[in-house]
């Protein structure tokens, strides 16, 4: 049994309420050798044990007068933020009386209980451990003249994991290799994509798989990622990186800038037209496809004179070459600080004195200007500003470069139980996509096959989504709408359905455990209202 020893008191956000409310649920164990004063959470498996005005190990639950509190207020989401709106509001403690009131599902009278402006949030909702509970919140609205209910809680992930995509052509690492942070293996770099290198970060077996400090800082990792916050990596063999949700990453201590435009074939073959008449020879220098203009069809098809150019490399196709350096954070993802390092030589029955020739980026970022000299050695000489144009237009069609994290989740466990008494129903009617699953509001992603494997992109999710449980796990919010007759057809539980309005009043259906507060926030601007959308499902 975990003796928890935390001395702090609990956050400012939170104050304890002037009078504990009554508390319906009173389904806890207690440990008998427990002292009296003390109350056991049993929201995780770690099973605190918290005295009186302390919190447990995860900072989430309290004891608040004897009373189990989660100690964060529920979010709503609101589609307009009105002034006033984002203050804590204390929910008024529930009776037996008003709860029998509160399972009327009638439209509410009260005008701020609207449900096509309010969304209720699994952040801060409290969870369904030991996973028979129903869930914290059932909420019962209308949606366009249709009785709907969204099940609203709090997921203890113990599969999930943050897929990291880094919009940058410097080599990051090669593929398989470990990602460290604070020393310890948190997750490796995986296959790159088009114009960004990528991460998988987190998981079951560092969570769990490894020693306590790996699970432990895997853990914080994730947390703070998913919370937006910016975190420090290392990568064997590689670079060093500091990644942070919807920022540029800051690879081995310089901010990118840009996302390439495209490989060095897609950028010789998009900006051919501009390039001739202006420049004899261009070579887009890239760590995948270094491009070449008049060998590549673009050049050919524009009628190019051949420059009589030989490119270091394995050649893949006319003017398209693998492998012309090493990769690295140099010239367009290679390794190289001197372009012309690449060219093996001219043809000298093909070439000629005064030829012009252009070395560039995929991003515009590295550019050289040479013209040939009688003896086929290019010279650097100064840019002409229609090519100065066209490079500026390089960089012009760069992205700004960002890294994107996205949380992915099993919810095809025991957190069904919180939903119905038939869980399989649930995870067949989400295929079927007669429920929407969202994550803190937010559209989340049902891969296909089994499970409910969610993913979801952290920047649609309101700040500090995220908490974790010393397991370790991370905890993260999902709700799931759907049609009233629906959730009855289910196996719902239908006796903890409450309307809007009373859930805007007294909260959870039980008051054990369960937060004593609410608070609004605004639907991000990207984000859809989640209530009458269709499901996002593979
Ligand atoms: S870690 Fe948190 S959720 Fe788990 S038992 Fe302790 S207080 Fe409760």
């Amino acid at each position: 049994m975990t003796e928890h020893t935390k001395t702090d008191g609990l956050p400012e956000l939170m104050p304890l309420p002037d009078a504990a409310p009554q508390v319906l649920d009173k389904s806890r164990p207690r440990s008998e050798r427990m002292a009296s004063d003390k109350i056991e959470c049993n929201a995780c498996p770690v099973l605190c044990q918290i005295s009186p005005g302390r919190t447990g190990a995860c900072d989430r639950y309290a004891n608040a007068e004897g009373v189990l509190i989660r100690v964060d207020p529920v979010v709503l989401l609101r589609r307009t933020l009105e002034s006033g709106d984002a203050a804590l509001v204390p929910f008024v403690a529930r009776s037996a009386e008003s709860d029998s009131v509160a399972r009327s599902v009638e439209p509410a009278a009260d005008p701020l209980a609207r449900s096509e402006e309010i969304f209720v949030t699994g952040i801060g909702s409290s969870t369904t451990y030991p996973d028979y509970k129903p869930a914290p919140f059932i909420v019962a609205s209308k949606v366009d003249g249709v009785d709907m209910v969204t099940v609203v809680t709090e997921g203890i992930f113990s599969y999930c994991s943050l897929k990291v995509k880094i919009d940058t052509d410097r080599w990051l690492g090669p593929e398989q290799a470990n990602v460290r942070c604070k020393g310890e293996v948190v997750g490796h770099v995986t296959t790159a994509e088009y114009g960004s290198q990528m991460l998988s970060l987190g998981g079951v077996h560092h969570l769990t798989g490894g020693s306590k400090k790996e699970g432990r800082v895997t853990c914080d990792l994730m947390l703070a990622l998913g919370n937006k916050q910016a975190v420090d990596i290392s990568i064997d063999g590689g670079a060093q990186v500091v990644i942070q949700a919807g920022r540029a990453p800051i690879v081995n201590g310089v901010e990118e800038q840009r996302m390439r435009v495209g490989c060095g074939s897609a950028t010789v073959g998009i900006f051919a037209k501009q390039f001739f008449g202006q420049a004899d020879e261009v070579v887009v220098v890239d760590d995948h496809i270094t491009g070449v203009l008049t060998l590549h069809q673009a050049g050919r098809c524009l009628d190019m004179r051949p420059s009589g150019i030989r490119i270091r490399g394995r050649k893949s196709t006319p003017g398209r070459y693998f492998q012309v350096a090493n990769p690295g954070t140099g010239w367009g993802g290679t390794d190289i600080a001197d372009p012309l390092s690449i060219i093996e030589g001219w043809d000298e029955a093909v070439a000629w004195p005064g030829l012009r020739l252009l070395m560039v980026s995929t991003t515009g970022e590295h550019k050289a200007w040479y013209v040939l000299d009688d003896a086929l050695v290019p010279q650097p000489a100064q840019m002409p500003a229609a090519i100065r144009t066209v490079v500026e237009r390089i960089g012009e069609n760069c992205e700004p470069s960002l890294t994107t994290v996205l949380f992915l989740g099993g919810a095809g466990g025991s957190l069904r139980a919180g939903v119905t008494d038939n869980p399989v129903l649930l995870t067949r009617r989400i295929k079927q996509a007669m429920v929407n699953v969202t994550c803190g509001g937010a559209p989340a992603y049902v891969w296909p096959g089994g499970g409910i494997t969610v993913m979801v992109d952290v920047m649609r999710m309101p700040n500090q989504s995220f908490g974790t449980v010393p397991t370790p796990a991370l905890v993260a919010p999902i709700e799931f709408s759907m049609a009233l007759d629906e959730y009855q057809a289910l196996g719902g539980h239908m006796a903890q359905v409450r309307s809007l309005a009373d859930v805007l009043r007294s909260g959870a259906w039980h008051n054990d455990g369960a937060p004593t507060a609410r608070r609004f926030e605004a639907l991000p601007s990207a984000n859809v209202w989640p209530l009458g959308q269709p499901p996002l499902l593979g």
